[in-house]
């Protein structure tokens, strides 16, 4: 096997994100050693179990000591205290990175505590499930995803290079780009869907006249698939609109203008309009599945995994 990237990983925060990067590590060889820390102790002892990390901490201060490459991957609000906690203990040159769904707020959290000689190169993979903790994570996780670098004007070039190559050594492919920018482009591509998603579910079930039953049996007519969605962590997705309000605020301006748009058409019986925008909005996904960044399987692929259960004798009703 090839020389490993990084002689001492440690992951500070091991759920989804932390647990499929110890799993694609260990794929590539990327890392000597892997250790870690969490919030609870039952967290830690799970990835020692699973063997994510070889050493557990039950403090973040001992489990980055030595380290050269630090991931943080807790909730974006956790990482700016997490960062003036381990400052003083960081290893010169080490590179110090986060997995933030949002990155300006971040940056703006977390820079202020680095100390010279460390590299602090943020990072967001745009690759996730509705799924936590350290159980959740797989090797794939990463595979063919992008992943989004942020790093600051005058960042160290051989950090930034070698946390890509980390990344690319993972599974991903990966750009660079501006904090700023960064949070506007997810803002429409990931929060605003989690907003809608998290809205309408709850907006089924305030209505009274939907039972619950009604709700859980049509599902199939489109409202499950928001439901996935919807059943994100609650405290990530919290720091997430806390963290990119500037975003989030222009890409609804936006939405509502459209839907506005969509309203009047409605109203109006104006079936031009609205034909036009949803073959708009079809052509798009088509252009994802052309991205490879989803299968164009119907039903995304679920019809299979129906018969497969009916198979095994697990009809369903
Ligand atoms: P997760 O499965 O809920 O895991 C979070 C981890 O952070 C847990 O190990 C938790 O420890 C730890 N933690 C929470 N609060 C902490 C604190 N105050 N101090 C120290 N550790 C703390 O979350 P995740 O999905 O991996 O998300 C982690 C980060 O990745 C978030 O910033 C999120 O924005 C980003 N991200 C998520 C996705 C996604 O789809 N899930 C995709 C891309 C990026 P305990 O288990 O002990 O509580």
């Amino acid at each position: 096997m090839s020389q490993p990237m990084f002689e001492r990983v440690a992951l500070i925060g091991i759920g989804l994100i932390g647990s499929s990067i110890s799993h694609a590590a260990r794929r590539g060889g990327l890392a000597k050693e892997i250790v870690g820390s969490a919030r609870t102790r039952s967290t830690v002892d799970t990835a020692l179990k699973l063997g994510l990390i070889s050493k557990g901490y039950d403090s973040a201060i001992e489990a980055v000591a030595g380290a050269d490459l630090v991931i943080l991957s807790v909730p974006v609000g956790a990482c700016g205290p997490i960062t003036a906690e381990i400052a003083p203990h960081l290893k010169p040159g080490a590179i110090l990175t986060d997995v933030g769904s949002v990155k300006a707020q971040v940056v703006r959290d977390m820079a202020p505590h680095v100390p010279q000689g460390v590299h602090f190169v943020p990072g967001h993979p745009i690759a996730g499930t509705e799924q936590s903790g350290p159980e959740a994570g797989f090797a794939e996780l990463f595979d063919g995803r992008w992943t989004i670098l942020t790093p600051e004007k005058g960042a160290d070039d051989a950090a930034v290079e070698k946390l890509r190559a980390f990344w690319e050594a993972l599974g991903a492919k990966v750009e660079v780009m501006d904090p700023q920018h960064h949070d506007m482009v997810l803002a429409i591509t990931s929060h605003l869907p989690h907003l809608i998603a998290f809205n309408i579910v709850n907006t089924a079930e305030h209505l009274e006249r939907v039972t619950d039953k009604e709700v859980i049996k049509f599902s199939a007519g489109g409202f499950r698939d928001f439901t996935r969605i919807a059943a994100s962590d609650p405290t990530m997705w919290r720091d997430i609109f806390l963290g990119n309000k500037e975003g989030v605020m222009e890409m609804l301006r936006r939405f509502s203008a459209d839907l506005d748009e969509l309203k009047a058409a409605i109203e109006a019986d104006d079936g031009e309009t609205l034909y036009r925008r949803f073959a708009e909005a079809r052509a798009i996904r088509r252009g994802i599945v052309a991205a490879g960044q989803d299968t164009s399987a119907p039903d995304f692929g679920r019809g299979a995994t129906a018969s497969a259960e009916k198979s095994e004798g697990g009809a369903k009703k």
